[in-house]
């Protein structure tokens, strides 16, 4: 486990493979709860009031709320791939292993929002939507925020064999490069470009540099599709207003 130091009033931590794995669908849920509570434990959080995201690689983003985070803790919530809130009991768990987790926090009115930015994420822009939202419901300045990019896949392990289909955007063009057959897509990059032409500072924006497929430390899916060697599993993302 490893927590960031993205500011004093954010709880973030992120989960290594040394922890175990993290979502149920890969291993029996007995195993997966004894892993989760050991976190849990370490930063005093009660299982009962995690709230997480059933992610779907959707851009759908979930307000957290003092009325509907009452009704959501304990919850893993179905299709939604993000949340915003400005509620200090909210603790937001993301489940990753090659696609990139995003969060945005905002010191000045303390809220923050975690963002679930997959390939599917990444073409439907969540994370501009979700900057979008702090903006309009909390007034958020994008020059003040800061934002952390955890580990994912790098552009040059992630590649598909298929074109894909933002080749022709102008936007994409520098994340994309085509080598033997093979197109390399930099989903890192795209995001950080992205968030910057969107107002966000280049010293503001700290990325964890660990790469999901390389790192053995970290799950990944990919791997875990080339070798029986490396099953199937999740590493967490947790976030806390403090
Ligand atoms: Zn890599």
């Amino acid at each position: 486990m490893k927590t960031i130091d993205l500011h004093k009033n954010l709880l973030l931590a992120y989960t290594e493979s040394s922890d175990g794995n993290m979502d149920e669908r890969f291993n029996d849920k007995a195993q997966v709860m004894s892993n989760r509570r050991k976190i849990y434990n370490q930063f005093d959080l009660n299982p009962r009031t995690v709230i997480e995201a059933k992610q779907i690689h959707s851009d759908r983003i979930l307000k957290l709320t003092e009325d509907n985070t009452k009704m959501w803790v304990g919850n893993n919530i179905p299709g939604v791939d993000g949340f915003i809130t400005n509620q200090p009991e909210a603790a937001l768990l993301l489940k990753v292993a090659d696609c990139l987790p995003v969060i945005i926090y905002d010191p000045d009115h303390h809220v923050f929002g975690i963002f679930h930015v997959g390939w599917q994420g990444a073409i439907k822009n969540i994370h501009l939507k979700g900057l979008s939202q702090m903006e309009e419901e909390y007034e958020s300045n994008p020059g003040k925020l800061l934002v952390w990019l955890g580990p994912s896949a790098c552009g040059n392990c992630y590649e598909s064999i298929e074109k894909p289909e933002q080749v022709g955007d102008q936007n994409w063009k520098p994340f994309i490069k085509k080598k033997s057959n093979k197109w390399k897509i930099d989903v890192e990059g795209y995001v950080t470009e992205s968030l910057k032409q969107a107002g966000i500072k280049s010293k503001s924006i700290k990325s964890e540099k660990r790469c999901t497929i390389e790192d053995e430390g970290l799950f990944s899916h990919t791997r875990s599709k080339s070798s029986e060697q490396y099953p199937e599993a999740r590493f967490l993302i947790l976030a806390k207003l403090r």
